[in-house]
């Protein structure tokens, strides 16, 4: 019972790489834990910078432009992003991890908690705020101001996961107890329709 259980926690199979916990002596859940944690961390660095130039340079912030365009705060808008957000996310954040073999960090269950549940908790309208932890972990509050309409709030609150990585670098906006602004891209209306399709192509 507990192989089976250790073997459900076991990095991506069919790697054979070496455990870089190995010298930890970590297995099954606390392999699969530390190595979610490291991942997310490495991961969480880069797309920081990502962002930065997502509303810092025009090219990428034309691609980001569906993403924040949402005037009506959403769980799902964690999916509304363009073709062109997501093959510069592979291009600059996927193919530099997988070359220093950070992938097999993260088992598949821990990608799934990471980057489809925690992203839909991240973008939930909501009305909750991490309190004394907000520091430390993002939330629905933290990625509500990044998605605040006018240039304070966009400019704000870059990181995925860790908060601390926005205070690193100076952007860190510690949401005040009812800072829940609302949402979209000044000048722009929200995309529906056949719009928000061709926005999805072509980042217009
Ligand atoms: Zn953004």
């Amino acid at each position: 019972m507990k192989a089976a259980f250790n073997s459900a926690f076991t990095l991506l199979p069919g790697l054979a790489a070496p455990s870089p916990f190995a010298a930890l002596h970590l297995s099954g859940f606390w392999q699969w834990s530390a190595g979610a944690l490291v991942y997310a961390i490495l991961w969480d660095r880069l797309q920081y910078w990502f962002q930065r130039l997502q509303h810092g340079v025009p090219f990428f912030r034309r691609t980001h432009a569906l993403h924040h365009d949402s005037e009506a705060f959403h769980c799902s808008d964690a999916l509304r992003n363009t073709v062109g957000a997501s093959l510069t996310q592979i291009l600059l954040i996927g193919y530099p991890l997988v070359a220093i073999g950070a992938h097999q960090l993260l088992h598949l269950t821990a990608g799934v908690l990471l980057f489809s549940i925690f992203g839909f908790y991240n973008h939930a309208n909501i009305r909750l705020g991490h309190g004394v932890l907000a520091p430390l972990l993002t939330g629905p509050q933290f990625q509500r101001v990044h998605h605040g309409c006018g240039e304070t709030y966009q400019n704000a609150n870059f990181a995925t996961f860790f908060p601390w990585i926005d205070m690193l670098f100076g952007t860190y906006r510690r949401p005040c107890p009812d800072d829940f602004p609302p949402t979209g891209v000044a000048g722009r209306r929200q995309s529906q329709g056949a719009r928000s399709l061709l926005s999805a192509f072509f980042g217009c």
